[in-house]
């Protein structure tokens, strides 16, 4: 049986590593010593987390329970355990410090075990429950382990990578070979569990792959839309029949219907049942099947009429849902049917899945099929663009209508490709740049930041590389969401999947979670950013980047790509 120590170690190697090669094999080294069950625990871990992304993950241990576990499990006053923090400003190793422990015998499954268990206690006398839980686990633990038993009930471990470095050395070390990654990573577009993945193929190896299927209660990745630069490649690319959509500025929502079961999931894949109550009855209402899996966007919409993206942000809380729901009105338009019954229809045709999605749904004021049109003649479909444009939507998304039009989890292909309506309207491009950097302000911004690094993803380098400095834009609101959110996921060292050119140094180190989009004109080419760079040669700038709006519905990976800005250059 493996122990705690084991992975403690992993982490303190992992923390001290910066090259992207080795972390994969330290990884890839420690899952081969593992038994399979063993693999499913470390892989959430690896990732600081205890379950896969769409099931409840947080454990609700803030800073103040955190004072009191750490009170107890060593028998120090709560006031020096406050003061070591304030100095410290990390409670993992104020616990560590604190705790005089010489051994320990702690195993990786009671340690998980309990993690779960805190996470669990819920309902009356919770708090109390919680931290005497935490606190009994401390009290067994030795110092270094102490420091990330806290780090996790906290949710606070930030080793500098995320899925895809796992996915990865999950390939290396139960596929013999990195070159499976795509493969691995193409599996787990469909399980998105990483620890049920990393269990399996550890008892599998690459028979596991391409062995799994949607299943209710799972979302899988959401398929994406491409872009084109002119309306006429977009005639070209569908030459013939297509459909046209209507696109909707919302949040994207896969619900996943079970008899009276019925969750929904954010592009994300995080579990937003709680937050869009009126979104399930909704579903409830409407869907005829017994079981099935729906794709669609919901968006802000009174009296007939599109609201903007930014009201329905509002309804991203955890508090006063209820008052909410009756302030910023939803309705869900549903675009795509992907299971029905026992059967998955991945691999059906998108007009096949059409008729299923028309055939199982009733509309009403809350639910309705997203609004399209389809033909042969194109200049029909321009017409459909003006009148979406018109009535306020985003713009269209072309769908092919070919046999071999297939649903494709988690990727961005040209079955679908996009036309919104900043493309004609002005040249200027928006683009979703993840922060990395920031810099401190000067003036009326004293205090606050400055200006913000921002980075595209590198998808087959698999880092993050500056692409523009953005300190225009922002509203006296806008300040306080983002320093607060930039205070959240500030590091020490900077990330071993961030690349920044020496000119371009930041005040502080932004740990890749925060995806702003930022609307430029054009693009250049730069000595001082890193995307795309060469051999240190040049890199892609964006001229005039201005903020535009905090993106919380992507994560970093959901980022534009460099690929995607070698293609506008
Ligand atoms: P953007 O940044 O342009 O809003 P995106 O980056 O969020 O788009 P894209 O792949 O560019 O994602 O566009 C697909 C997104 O558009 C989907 O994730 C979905 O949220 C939204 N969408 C709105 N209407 C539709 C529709 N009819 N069919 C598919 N996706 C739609």
């Amino acid at each position: 049986m493996a122990s705690f120590r084991k992975l403690v170690e992993l982490y303190e190697e992992l923390d001290n590593s910066t090259s992207h090669m080795k972390i994969i094999e330290l990884l890839a080294e420690h899952f081969q010593s593992l038994e399979p069950a063993e693999v499913k625990i470390t892989a959430y871990l690896a990732l600081g987390t205890i379950g896969p992304r769409f099931e409840k993950i947080d454990l609700g241990i803030g800073d103040k329970y955190g004072i009191q576990a750490i009170s107890r499990a060593y028998n120090v006053d709560k006031e020096k355990v406050e003061i070591a923090f304030g100095n410290q400003g990390d409670l993992g190793d104020v616990a560590s410090a604190l705790n005089e422990r010489q051994r320990s015998s702690l195993t990786l499954n009671y340690v998980f075990q309990h993690f779960v268990q805190i996470r669990d206690i819920s309902g009356k006398g919770s708090q109390k429950r919680k931290i005497n839980l935490l606190a009994e686990v401390l009290s067994k633990a030795r110092p270094l382990e102490s420091r990330y038993i806290m780090r996790i009930a906290q949710g606070n471990l930030r080793l500098g990578f995320g899925e895809k470095f796992l996915l990865e050395a999950l390939a290396l070390a139960f596929t013999g070979s990195r070159d499976n990654t795509s493969k691995v990573e193409d599996t787990y577009n469909i399980c998105t569990d990483i620890g049920q993945l990393g269990e399996s193929l550890a008892n599998h190896g690459m028979d596991s792959l391409g062995k799994f299927s949607i299943k209710i209660g799972r979302p899988v990745q959401m398929m994406l839309a491409s872009r084109v630069d002119t309306m006429e490649e977009l005639n070209e690319k569908f030459s013939g029949t297509m459909a046209a959509e209507e696109k909707y500025d919302g949040e994207r929502v896969q619900v996943h219907v079970d008899g009276d079961n019925i969750k929904a999931f954010s592009r994300r894949l995080t579990y937003i049942s709680a937050q869009f109550p009126d979104v399930i009855e909704a579903a409830r209402e409407s869907v005829k099947a017994e079981k099935i899996v729906l794709d669609g966007e919901i968006v802000a919409y009174r009296q007939g009429e599109f609201r903007p993206f930014q009201e329905l942000m509002q309804r991203r809380r955890k508090y006063h849902v209820e008052e909410y729901v009756k302030k910023i009105p939803v309705t869900v338009f549903f675009f795509d049917v992907l299971y029905l019954n026992g059967k998955s229809l991945m691999k059906w045709s998108y007009p096949e899945r059409r008729q299923v999605l028309e055939e199982n749904l009733v509309e009403t004021e809350k639910v309705k099929l997203a609004g399209r049109v389809v033909s042969a003649d194109f200049s029909r479909i321009q017409h459909f663009f003006d009148d979406c444009v018109e009535k306020g939507m985003e713009g269209i998304i072309i769908k092919s209508v070919k046999a071999k039009s297939t649903y494709r989890p988690g990727k961005r292909g040209w079955l679908w490709v996009k036309w919104k309506k900043e493309y004609i309207e002005d040249v200027r491009e928006t683009f979703d740049l993840v922060i990395v950097g920031s810099y401190y302000g000067k003036g009326r911004r004293k205090g606050s930041f400055g200006a913000l690094l921002c980075a595209v993803l590198n998808e087959s380098e698999k880092r993050y590389e500056t692409l523009a400095k953005v300190g225009t834009g922002f509203k006296d609101e806008d300040f306080e969401e983002i320093n607060d959110l930039l205070k959240k996921y500030s590091i020490e060292k900077k990330p071993v999947n961030i690349l920044i050119d020496s000119n371009m140094q930041p005040d502080n180190y932004i740990e890749p979670a925060v995806v702003i989009e930022v609307i430029g004109s054009e693009i250049t080419s730069s000595p001082s950013h890193t995307s795309g760079q060469e051999n240190s040669g040049n890199g892609y700038a964006l001229r005039f980047p201005r903020f535009l709006r905090i993106r919380y519905d992507k994560g970093p990976g959901d980022a534009t790509t460099v690929e995607e800005v070698k293609h506008l250059k």
